[in-house]
């Protein structure tokens, strides 16, 4: 019997949802002063990086690591104030852990909201599982617009709910209220997403015990450990354990371990870098907020959303000087000629607000 050789493409047998999607972009950043990826600036003590040394000198990184993080997970509790009877999963940074949720609740037809604009991952890791996305806008200043949202769960009935508690990228903190109706209202899970927490001055974490269907999930990265990979899901027991089936064995490499581990023992330093960044913040706020042509959101985060015209202009104009951020301009439609800024160190934000100056000064 003959048979018709095929020809074997990845256009033919990659699912077509992911064909659609573009990989998300990370842009080369040598050479930069780089303020486009919400990462601390600073630099650890000189003898706290002496003990890292140390640490990781002395790992076994010939053994897998443990795979229930035990002492990680204790050093996070400690710094945490998990209300009692709470559990945590650990993901190899928190977009791992939007991964697990989507997989565990795709069921056939299944709907993740969220609200727009917001964090692309939801959208994206929906793709990725086979979940249908639903994104209800914000109102124009990007807070949560509770009855457009109230009316979408009724009419779609969503499994899963994502809030980024503050916004990104907008930077705000939704109102605790609305929040809190969005949960009671929804059927499926909510997920409070606190990955900007340190700078943020409200949380979900100690409503944790109040609602059957809430998740708070953090991530370390904008606490000083983005390079080490590590977020953290915290919730009942009963949720919990059914979401560690979907984890990889050893998601949470030993030197992360090890090092995120020793990092939370010194939890004030980087608690004391976190408070200058917030002040930092203010001041940067302050400054833009000075610039003819230039309007910045309030933020609670360690990132300013702002909006000027000829945005992507401007953001080139900064690429040639030195600096890199954000270009929100030509995404979703609300951040029309929008740019978001890392806050930096007071050196990275002077050279990135003398470049903003004369960028717009070259194009007025
Ligand atoms: N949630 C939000 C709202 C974020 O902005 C980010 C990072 N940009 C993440 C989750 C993912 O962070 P990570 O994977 O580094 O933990």
């Amino acid at each position: 019997m003959s048979s018709v050789p095929t020809i074997v493409t990845p256009q033919s047998l990659i699912r077509p949802e992911i064909q659609a999607l573009h990989a998300y972009h990370v842009p080369p950043s040598v050479g930069f002063v780089k303020l486009d990826a919400m990462e601390n600036p600073y630099f650890l003590p000189q003898s706290l990086r002496q003990e890292l040394a140390q640490l990781t000198a002395d790992a076994a990184i010939n053994r897998y690591p443990d795979a229930g993080a035990y002492d990680l997970k204790l050093h996070i509790r400690s710094v945490t104030n998990l209300p009692s009877g709470m559990d945590l999963l650990l993901g190899n940074g928190s977009d791992e852990i939007i991964q697990v949720l989507a997989l565990a609740l795709a069921k056939p037809g299944a709907v993740l909201l969220s609200v727009e604009p917001s964090f692309v991952m939801y959208k994206m890791i929906a793709a990725f599982t086979g979940m249908r996305y639903v994104g209800v806008p914000l109102t124009q200043d990007f807070s949560l617009d509770l009855q457009a949202t109230l009316d979408a769960i009724k009419r779609e009935q969503p499994a899963l709910v994502f809030l980024a508690y503050p916004n990104n990228p907008t930077g705000n903190l939704f109102d605790a209220e609305a929040v809190r109706r969005i949960i009671e209202a929804t059927p499926g899970l909510v997920v409070v997403d606190e990955a900007y927490y340190a700078f943020a001055s409200d949380s979900f974490i100690p409503h944790l015990a109040r609602y059957d269907n809430l998740l708070v999930m953090r991530t370390f990265s904008k606490l000083g450990m983005a390079g080490l990979r590590l977020g953290f899901l915290a919730g009942s027991k009963a949720w919990l354990e059914q979401l560690e089936k979907l984890r990889l064995p050893y998601n949470v490499g030993v030197l992360p371990q090890l090092v995120a581990s020793k990092l939370l023992q010194h939890h004030d330093v980087l608690l004391a870098q976190a408070e200058s960044i917030k002040q930092e913040r203010t001041r940067l706020m302050s400054v833009l907020s000075t610039i003819r042509g230039v309007k910045a959101f309030p933020s609670e985060a360690n990132f300013i959303l702002f909006r000027v015209a000829k945005a992507t202009q401007i953001f080139e104009g900064l690429k040639q000087r030195g600096v890199l951020i954000k270009n929100l301009n030509g995404g979703h439609p609300a951040l029309a000629d929008c740019l978001r800024v890392t806050v930096g160190s007071p050196e990275e934000d002077a050279k990135f607000l003398a470049a903003l100056q004369n960028s717009i000064n070259q194009l007025a």
